[in-house]
Order: structure tokens, then sequence, then C-alpha cells
């Protein structure tokens, strides 16, 4: 299939490019670049081993996003094109509902004239808020907790109105639990602007030496060892799942949401432990108060994933850490680092497929 990839030079989203021409589908990518380095695009192409198609373009910009519509005949569009940042969207609301929810709006109504009825969005388990029972079904409570989270449950929605509306669209909503790790050559991975907001990212950099220590939110949750737990889940493995979702709504033309997690809960002074090991490197930390809004416990019930898709999460927590330290210890600046040689080989795919992507 020729696959729209809406903000593709994203962290998860370069990932799915991988797995995408991994499975022989051709792929073309538009971000605004918000969010993402141009220096992705020479490192995906490394790894895939034949030019990709990368236009600078903003979802919201309608004009240019049909152009791009009109030159390719896709097959099926993969949205992750959003602001992610949680304390930024208590910030600045109004940017993340343009942003995210205007994108994903002027985005659908480009998709509705040009006859393209196939959607794989990038939700989130922040759709759940606090959740009042784990494991978390997707027939949980939805709520929104922030502006973000109030961002992917209304899209959520405005999709399923679409549905509603147009017995030919199919959507598959994907509400990710915590993407952590990298790419295993260590080429490309998350990099983050300034400060990280998520703990893996800000173990990283203590563990480089860009930070002194880890300031460990809370230590007196009803959890394991007192600090907060969460379902991580390696990035590899959840670039595969939408190569899976994907292959299975055009297949069974049936629209579907589904959790992508691992199904294990990880706590914070687990996953430093972990990250230790994985390492060689101490990563100092201290104890301070509970970040406002934060859940003790959060973990999928992945289950409906594997029985619709056949997907399971594969990677174990001490290989999140190995290659989330890989690509950081290759690239202390993250994007800006000079490229190293790769240390994998590329994706193995069939030559006809490469001669079609090189004539994308
Ligand atoms: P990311 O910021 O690395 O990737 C998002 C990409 O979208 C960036 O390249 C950015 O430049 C681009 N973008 C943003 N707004 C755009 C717009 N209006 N038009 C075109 N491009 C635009 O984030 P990510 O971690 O790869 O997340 C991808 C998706 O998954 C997002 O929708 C995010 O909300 C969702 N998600 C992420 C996580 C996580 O922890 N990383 C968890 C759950 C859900
Ligand atoms: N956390 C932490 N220190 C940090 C960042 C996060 O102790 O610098 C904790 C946070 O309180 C939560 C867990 O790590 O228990 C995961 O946080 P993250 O922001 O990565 O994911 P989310 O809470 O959004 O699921």
């Amino acid at each position: 299939m020729r696959i729209l990839v809406c903000g593709g030079a994203g962290y998860i989203g370069s990932h799915t490019c991988v797995a995408l021409a991994g499975r022989g589908h051709q792929v073309v990518i538009a971000d605004s670049g918000v969010n993402s380095s141009s220096r992705v695009m020479q490192r995906l192409q490394r790894l895939v081993g034949a030019p990709l198609s990368m236009h600078r373009v903003d979802v919201r910009d309608r004009r240019a996003m049909a152009a791009l519509f009109a030159t390719y005949r896709f097959d099926a569009v993969l949205h992750f094109a959003a602001l992610k940042a949680v304390g930024d969207s208590c910030r600045r609301p109004l940017d993340y509902f343009d942003n995210n929810i205007g994108g994903t709006i002027a985005l659908l109504q480009v998709m509705q004239e040009a006859g393209v009825r196939r959607l794989v969005f990038s939700s989130s388990a922040t759709v759940y808020g606090d959740p009042s029972q784990v494991p978390v079904r997707e027939d949980a409570a939805l709520q929104a907790t922030n502006p973000y989270g109030r961002t992917k449950l209304v899209a959520e929605q405005l999709i399923e109105d679409l549905c509603g509306s147009d017995p030919h669209f199919r959507a598959a909503n994907l509400r990710y639990f915590n993407p952590v790790g990298a790419h295993p050559s260590g080429l490309i991975g998350e990099d983050p602007c300034g400060e990280p907001n998520n703990l893996m990212p800000y173990i990283c950099q203590v563990a480089v030496g860009q930070r002194d220590r880890l300031q460990v939110f809370g230590s007196d949750y009803p959890t394991v060892d007192g600090t907060g737990v969460r379902d991580y889940i390696h990035v590899v493995d959840l670039a595969r799942a939408h190569v899976d979702a994907l292959e299975y709504m055009v297949g069974a033309d049936r629209g579907f949401t589904v959790n992508l997690g691992t199904g294990r809960g990880i706590s914070v002074l687990e996953l430093v432990h972990a990250f230790e090991r994985a390492s060689g490197r101490r990563i100092p930390y201290d104890v301070v108060a509970r970040r406002p809004g934060d859940s003790a416990e959060v973990f999928a019930d992945p289950s409906l994933a594997h029985a619709l898709l056949g997907w399971r999460a594969e990677h174990d927590v001490d290989a999140m850490c190995r290659d989330a330290w890989h690509w950081q210890a290759q690239n202390p600046q993250g994007y800006r680092s000079p490229l190293r040689r790769a240390t994998t080989p590329r994706v193995q795919r069939p030559r006809a497929v490469v001669a079609r992507l090189a004539g994308a």
C-alpha cells in the first residue's frame, strides 16, 4: 500500500516508517517539523535503504495537503501529527486544540475530498484519565485530565462520528501506553526538545551526563516500592503494531480501538535499576513530592490487540533500556550528533519494493 504518514519524522512515526517499509509498503511523510529534525530523513533512508518522500507540510494547511493527495494516490493515512507534552498543554491549551484537533479535522476533510477512507490514529492511554481499575481495558471509562488528553479524546470522538456518517470510512484508534526505547541500530530514537517531561528520556540524559540527578516523583504510592507504575512498551513493538493494525483494518474491512502495551507494570525504581544494568552507569536520584495529576498505577490489558491483530509486545524492559541507552550513547546530542556507522543491517525487503520506493 502507499501510506501517508503524518508526523512521520517524529519519534514513533519514524520507527513506524521503518516497519512499514520493512513490510513492503510505500511511505510518504508529511511533517511540519514543529518537533522533528530534518536529519531524521538521512537516517531513515540509511535504515530503509531507499529514498523516502518527505514533505514539510502542516496537516492544518488544507491546500498543501490536498496537493499531496492529488500527487499520490494514498491507500491509507497514519496520523501521528500532534503536540504531546502534558505540562505544555496546560500552559497553552489553545495551541494544542488548534494543532491536534484542528489538524485532525483538516486531515479528515482532505481525506474525505480525496476519497481516502482508511486511518490509523495515534491515541493514548491518557484518554483513561486516572483509571479506577488496572489492567485497563478498552471499555474502561474515558476522561480527560489535561488539555493534551482532551485533544486525544475529542479526536477519537470526531473520528467515531465520521465513521458513523460514512459507512465506508474505517479507523483504527491505537491507545499507546508508555513508548520507550529506540531502533536497535542506534540511528533513530527519541530526541526531546529541552528538559524531558518523561521518565525514560530523563534517565538517558542523566546517564550520559547531561543532567545531574533524576527526581523521582513520590515514593508513597500504594505500589510495589511506593513509586509510580507504568506500562512501558518498546517503540519497535509499537511500530510493528501499526503495520499489523493497518493490514488488519484493510484486510478485514473494519475499524477498531485497541490498547498497545505489554500488560506489565514497572515502577520508576524498577526502570532505574534496569537502566543501570543495561548501561553500566549509575543513575543518581532524589525522591521528591508527587507530580500533580499523576496516577499511582496504569498498565494495559493488551489482550484485545492480540485477539484481533495477533500482535503482542516482544521486548522486555531490559531490551527497552538497552536500546534507549544505545541510542543515547551513540547520539548524546540527539539528531545534532554526527551520524555514525550503522551497527545492524538494513531492513530486508524484496527488490521490487525497493525499485518502487526509489521511483516514488
Ligand atoms: P513526536 O513529537 O516525536 O512526533 C510528532 C510529529 O508530528 C513531529 O515530527 C512533529 O513535527 C509532527 N507534527 C506535529 N504537529 C504537526 C502538524 N500540525 N502537522 C504536521 N506535522 C506535525 O511525538 P511522538 O512521541 O512520536 O508521538 C506521536 C503521536 O503519538 C502523537 O500523536 C502523540 O500524541 C501520540 N502519543 C505519544 C506518546 C508518547 O509517549 N510518545 C504516548 C501516547 C500517544
Ligand atoms: N517520573 C519521575 N521523574 C521524572 C519523570 C517521571 O519520577 O522526571 C515518574 C512519573 O511520576 C510516573 C512515571 O515516572 O510515575 C512515568 O512518567 P512519564 O511522564 O514518563 O509518563 P506518564 O506519567 O505520562 O504515564
